[in-house]
């Protein structure tokens, strides 16, 4: 039975609570991972989640037919954070006449012959639009970092580059959104050990997620720094306490659709003569 007592819509401003404050030092160790919002549980969170993903629906609808802004959704997170999950479960619920999802990998031979943002303004939305991208340009600050794949004197500049080519986005209509799930060592180890334990689960294995987990805190500074220097109001990063999927998949959801209710795409204007569509029908309806 539904305990239809729910409150939908309960009074709390997701983007407020995890939006990144700009031009602050952002300390991950003190964001909890674990948090459950507004909800008195997981039935309450899933239900709001239902119910924002169907009006993330009805408004993606209606910018596809306005087609004048676009939406570019950014994932980024360590392994078995859940960006697979959460776009399986939320974001890919939207029409996908409309909405594309793009994993990025480690570059190949012909994008590592061009600059970093080659591949990725290829992937940007058109008008109308959602690209959601698994991974992004952040990685060519985050893993190119650690890593050690190009000189600080290369990678240095590209927060720079990555302001700047927001900024073009967002000057064609694009709005931005970048997530980053938000997840505690110990619940990653855990998620580590399902995918052993399942074999559908096996093709997902990968010795480097251990050796990622080795350099946390190098991951965790390049996170902080981007945090605090790529963040802006048209292209907001967002932390999500991710432990608990059910509460990734709804403040997620919550803050897609509070992004949407604010760009209020609007239908577009009729162009056809109404009352002489009516006379035609009726007059087809007649021969009936
Ligand atoms: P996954 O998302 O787990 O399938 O893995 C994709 C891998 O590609 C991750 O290990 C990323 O760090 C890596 N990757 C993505 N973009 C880049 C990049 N620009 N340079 C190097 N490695 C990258
Ligand atoms: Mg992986």
């Amino acid at each position: 039975m539904q305990d239809t007592t729910w409150d939908l819509n309960p009074k709390f401003d997701f983007r407020d609570e995890h939006g990144v404050r700009r031009g602050k030092k952002v300390s991950l160790a003190k964001i909890p991972t674990e948090f459950e919002g507004p909800f008195s549980g997981k039935e309450h969170g899933v239900a709001f989640k239902e119910n924002a993903i169907d009006e993330i629906r009805d408004l993606q609808y209606q910018m596809f037919t306005e087609a004048k802004q676009s939406l570019l959704i950014v994932l980024q997170a360590p392994d078995a954070a859940g960006k697979d999950g959460l776009i399986r479960k939320v974001l890919g619920q939207m029409n996908p006449q409309g909405c594309r999802t793009y994993p990025f990998k480690v570059p190949s031979s012909e994008e590592l012959a061009h600059d970093f943002l080659w591949r990725i303004h290829k992937a940007t939305p058109a008008a109308g639009k959602v690209s959601i991208f698994n991974r992004s340009h952040y990685e060519d600050v985050l893993v190119v970092r650690v890593e050690d794949i190009v000189p600080k004197s290369v990678w240095g500049q590209r927060y720079e580059i990555i302001n700047d080519f927001e900024k073009l986005l967002a000057h064609r209509g694009t709005r931005i959104l970048k997530f980053y799930l938000h997840i505690s060592p110990a619940e990653q180890l855990e998620r580590f050990k399902k995918r052993l334990d399942d074999p559908t689960k096996h093709w997902k294995l990968n010795a480097g997620d251990y050796e990622a987990r080795l350099k946390a805190d190098l991951y965790r500074e390049a996170y902080e720094d981007v945090f605090e220097k790529c963040n802006f109001r048209h292209a907001p990063w967002y932390i999500i306490p991710a432990d608990k999927k059910w509460y990734r998949d709804a403040s997620v959801a919550a803050i897609v659709r509070d992004t949407f209710r604010e760009m209020n795409p609007q239908l577009p204007p009729v162009d056809a003569d109404l009352d002489e569509i009516r006379r035609l029908y009726q007059r087809e309806l007649g021969k009936q």
